[in-house]
């Protein structure tokens, strides 16, 4: 083989392990860029950074910092039997910021079993704090931050207990809360930006349709207690409405 031959043959082998050194690397931003329509699974009406997940605990690697700030007046309003699940809803006024971002305090609701597992357990009910940023553009997508609080068996909670007897018995039906009846305080026993310390943050989606992927997961690592009467109860009426696990795609967990 003459030398200059010999010498492009190299850089060929060159590129390719490079290549294949890319495709090992993918960075969460890349895999941002495949949620777009050409992308999607056919027959599927999302793309690949879809949510709950199986969560590695050894595999948070990074501590990266997210400048959680926030603005909570704990008010709950009202308590809701929306068929598929139980929900808690917020008082306007409550907001959390994160990496440049502002979201206000919507709702939260419970799943059972929970939706994430950790290390490839399950946990008996999960329980979403869905806070809310509206688009920035007209045609633009709303942005969603979640902070997702895992519960064991153990002893009863007194947060579940404070509106666990006015849940509506039928289903798409409110009850009004009187200010300062459920808080949200009785479910930590700490500051709410404490919790909010140790978690395990990683980009996903809304677990119910539309699955829109533009949810940041804040899933505590506090596991709370709660008896497992009052599981059961929500369970009773919300039935098991929790999504499977999706596939990670090379996301991070930090
Ligand atoms: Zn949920």
């Amino acid at each position: 083989m003459p030398s200059s031959l010999m010498l492009s043959f190299l850089f060929f082998l060159l590129s390719l392990s490079a290549c294949s050194l890319k495709t090992q690397t993918t960075e969460p931003e890349k895999i941002s860029h495949i949620n777009k329509e050409n992308y999607m699974i056919p027959g599927i009406n999302h793309g690949l950074i879809q949510s709950p997940i199986n969560i590695l605990s050894n595999e948070k690697h990074e501590t990266k910092n997210h400048q959680i700030t926030l603005h909570f007046q704990d008010e709950i309003k009202a308590v809701e039997n929306l068929g598929h699940t139980v929900q808690l809803d917020f008082s306007k006024g409550s907001s959390i910021s994160s990496d440049g971002i502002n979201y206000e305090f919507k709702q939260m609701h419970f799943h059972t079993p929970s939706e994430h597992l950790i290390d490839g357990m399950t946990f008996p009910m999960e329980m979403h704090i869905v806070n809310y940023a509206p688009p920035a553009t007209k045609n633009g997508i709303p942005h969603y931050l979640v902070i997702a609080v895992l519960f064991k068996m153990g002893n009863e909670n007194e947060f579940i207990s404070e509106f666990l007897t006015l849940i509506p018995k039928q289903s798409n039906n409110t009850v009004k809360l009187e200010k300062g009846r459920v808080k949200l305080h009785d479910l930590f026993h700490d500051d709410l930006s404490n919790e909010m310390k140790n978690y395990y943050h990683y980009r996903g989606s809304l677990t119910t349709p539309p699955y829109t992927e533009t949810v940041n997961w804040f899933v505590l690592k506090h596991i709370i207690e709660a008896s497992p009467e009052q599981i059961r109860a929500i369970n009773d009426i919300e039935g098991d409405n929790a999504r499977h696990i999706q596939t990670i795609y090379g996301r991070h967990i930090d």
